[in-house]
């Protein structure tokens, strides 16, 4: 990696108040973590920075937070709670407060060793947006409240420029980077622009309109680009096939056929379909003979011939990026194809296999494949993004080795 990362400045950690930003963007019902794997994520980092006598100042948002009445069910104290049982210390937090005295005299008390989390950045946003706009005044409050180091572990939110991450960053001696946004880094990058060959993705999911830029520039970079789930219909339809009811963005056609005939034989999709007369309480589920989709009923799963197809296409693959399952994949009647190619994937002997995060992690997470994969993103956007080659602002902030 080009930036620097803790690991660099491992001697430099020692008696510092280090601030951090973490994506502690975790679920919460009632005041409960539904699941802590972005906090779990986060802990090498945070342990590395503790065990090196670092002070740690951690920094995350949570959700979204537009007026005063948006803050109830927002605040971090869960977060501070759970890390605290997972570190097994203490975590400094002060419910309601991203500044002031308070704040600094708390952070002031701390020892070498011990942690604080201020309370969720976005909080700053009632008054102004200032931590989604990047406030100059706010990064640049944000950064004196440490010694002059900022460790960015928060891949999750590297594709936005906010003040908790880009804005510190402009305001500190050294940016650098934690060992998840490394890790995140390393195994998407690499693999977009530095693949070892055979390199296959594997794109489903609902919209084709939110993959355009990712299908554009895996059409450039990868060797075979599987299209699969909702997505395939509008390129079907584009291509005058029947697909009924099938998803479809009726505004993406000409795109789909433009895409089709750029990407010079690359862009391989379904052969057949799992269809069924209704989304929810069907009365009928069959398998297509072919690509055409019958009348009155939606292609909601690849059928046995496509993932077939597509285990062939796999077949040798050394790097595989997949992002987007390719089935409505929440129901267990149209997980074959999503559980098809994730068998598939993992069945490649020495294949360096990323999940590109959203709902094909979730997918193979809640399907028991989680430790079957080399990388599974924790950030989706993110990750979307730097499969689009797009550059991640909060990552171009960090210090260059
Ligand atoms: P995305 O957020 O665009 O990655 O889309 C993920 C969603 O696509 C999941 O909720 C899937 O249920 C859905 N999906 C996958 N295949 C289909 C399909 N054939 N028809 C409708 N939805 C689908």
């Amino acid at each position: 990696m080009a930036k620097l990362t803790v690991k660099d400045i491992q001697s430099e950690l020692a008696g510092k108040k280090i601030l951090v930003r973490v994506d502690f963007n975790v679920p919460i019902k009632d005041g409960v973590i539904t699941n802590d794997n972005r906090i779990t994520a986060a802990l090498p980092t945070i342990k590395f920075i503790l065990e090196n006598h670092g002070r740690a100042i951690l920094f995350s948002h949570l959700g979204r937070v537009k007026t005063e009445e948006d803050k109830a069910g927002k605040s971090l104290a869960p977060v501070a709670k759970d890390l605290s049982e997972k570190l097994g210390q203490p975590v400094v937090f002060i419910p309601g407060v991203t500044r002031g005295p308070e704040l600094e005299a708390a952070i002031n008390k701390l020892k070498d060793g011990e942690i604080l989390l201020v309370e969720n950045t976005r909080f700053e946003d009632v008054d102004g947006k200032k931590e989604s706009k990047n406030d100059p005044e706010l990064g640049k409050y944000w950064a004196s409240l440490g010694d002059g180091i900022f460790v960015n572990d928060a891949f999750g939110t590297a594709h936005r420029a906010h003040a908790s991450n880009v804005g510190i960053s402009a305001n500190v001696k050294q940016a650098v980077a934690g060992f998840l946004m490394e890790n995140e880094i390393n195994y998407i990058q690499e693999a977009v622009e530095n693949p070892v060959r055979p390199f296959v993705a594997i794109l489903g999911g609902s919209k084709v309109s939110d993959k355009i830029g990712v299908i554009e520039n895996l059409l450039k970079k990868a060797d075979k680009v599987i299209v699969g789930g909702g997505m395939a219909y509008t390129f079907f339809k584009a291509e005058g096939h029947e697909i009924g009811d099938s998803l479809v963005e009726d505004d993406k056609l000409d795109l789909a056929k433009e895409l089709l005939a750029k990407a010079d034989g690359k862009l391989i999709l379904p052969v057949d379909s799992k269809e069924a007369n209704a989304f929810a309480n069907y009365t009928e589920v069959k398998d297509t003979e072919g690509i055409d989709i019958d009348p009155g009923f939606m292609g909601l799963d690849a059928g046995p011939k496509t993932i077939a197809e597509f285990g062939k296409e796999l077949a040798g693959a050394k790097t595989v990026v997949w992002n987007g399952p390719v089935g409505v994949f929440e129901n267990p009647d149209f997980q074959a194809g999503t559980i098809g190619v994730m068998d598939a994937i993992v069945a490649q002997p020495g294949v360096k296999s990323i999940i590109g995060g959203g709902d094909s992690a979730a997918a193979a997470i809640n399907l028991g494949y989680a430790d079957k994969f080399s990388w599974i993103s924790t950030g989706g956007g993110a990750s979307m993004e730097l499969l689009e080659g797009k550059v991640l602002p909060g990552l171009a902030a960090l210090t260059d080795k």
